[in-house]
């Protein structure tokens, strides 16, 4: 079966007073129909850009893709005009951002903003979409729910607000939803709640689901298949047990050395590692491997030649030079 995504040779690069920063540089990507992929990094790794790039929703200028190719369902989404991506935006591809407050109008009120998506891209009537704004929103477990529709997003708490965003990108039930970083500005007990309700929305809708994170606990809970990003590259790639039982990539060793671990007994217990260093400015990166500089495995040919990604066992991809044959 094709995949539902593909992205290939992904480039895009922001213009800068100090030159061009090559915030993704190269990624190959793919997300099969109903499947859980997790791209993970820190922050300034490039999943928000990759993700962001998808749907054009970073700002050109001084965004711009430079290079590649977003095939959604076979169909390149780069050469788009802005209003053909309207048709795909909602409809086919949802999107749930970091910070709901600065993602829903202030003005509308939170009804008006689901309806708004459902009159404009499944052509119901207000009464309809209002109904059916209704179901979304006792779907997300939003209590009160006909109650709620004519309140605005500031009277929400950040969780509620959430699974109103949540409520707003499935409405028109997409066959994919891109979820940035969805519980990063909430309490931990709601980050839970939020990962679950996304967990059971993918399930009765079918959809596919993008799930940013910088936690590698999210990681291990929601996805089925994980990209590692570091510095605008994808460094490693594979399904979730194989990543955790075996990461190949020292980057995404580092991040996995990172996740708290409550299930030890104490003596087993050791501190949390970080990896030293950070994220390059990835404006005129110098050659070779971009973790090189961080990297307790540095060789002489990593700060040389950029290493590419290649197989190391069915279905997982890293891009080190550690194991590759001379
Ligand atoms: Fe470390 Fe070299 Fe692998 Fe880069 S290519 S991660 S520097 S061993």
């Amino acid at each position: 079966m094709p995949p539902l995504l593909e992205i290939k040779g992904l480039k895009t690069h922001f213009a800068t007073d100090d030159g061009m920063l090559q915030a993704v540089d190269g990624v190959d990507l793919t997300l099969n129909k109903g499947e859980t992929l997790c791209v993970v990094g820190e922050s300034g790794c490039g999943k928000t850009v990759t993700a962001m790039s998808i749907l054009k929703l970073i700002a050109m200028p001084p965004g711009r893709i430079v290079q590649g190719e977003i095939l959604f369902e076979g169909r390149d989404l780069v050469p788009l005009t802005s209003s053909q991506l309207d048709d795909i935006r909602a409809k086919e591809i949802g999107f749930i951002f970091q910070e709901p407050m600065t993602s829903l109008n202030p003005v509308l009120t939170v009804g008006e903003q689901v309806a708004e998506s459902l009159r404009r891209h499944e052509g119901l009537s207000n009464k309809d979409a209002l109904d059916r704004t209704v179901e979304m929103f006792k779907l997300v477990q939003i209590p009160n729910a006909a109650g709620r529709l004519h309140d605005y997003p500031h009277q929400f708490s950040g969780g509620m607000r959430q699974r109103v965003m949540i409520a707003m990108a499935l409405a028109c039930k997409p066959k994919l939803v891109i979820a940035d970083e969805p519980t990063t500005a909430l309490d931990v007990t709601i980050q839970a709640q939020i990962l679950d309700l996304l967990q059971d929305m993918k399930e009765r809708f079918g959809m596919a689901v993008m799930l940013i994170t910088h936690a590698m606990g999210v990681v291990a809970e929601t996805a089925q298949r994980v990209v590692v990003m570091y510095a605008g590259k994808v460094v490693e790639e594979a399904d979730v047990d194989s990543l955790f039982a075996s990461p190949g990539h020292p980057y995404t060793q580092g991040l996995i050395r990172s996740i708290p671990r409550i299930d030890l007994a104490s003596e087993h217990k050791t501190r949390l590692e970080a990896i030293g260093g950070t994220v390059p400015i990835l404006i005129n990166p110098a050659p070779g491997c971009r973790f090189a500089p961080r990297c307790r495995h540095a060789m002489q040919i990593c700060s040389e030649q950029e290493p590419v990604l290649r197989e190391i066992a069915p279905g997982h991809r890293m891009a080190c030079h550690l194991g590759a044959a001379p």
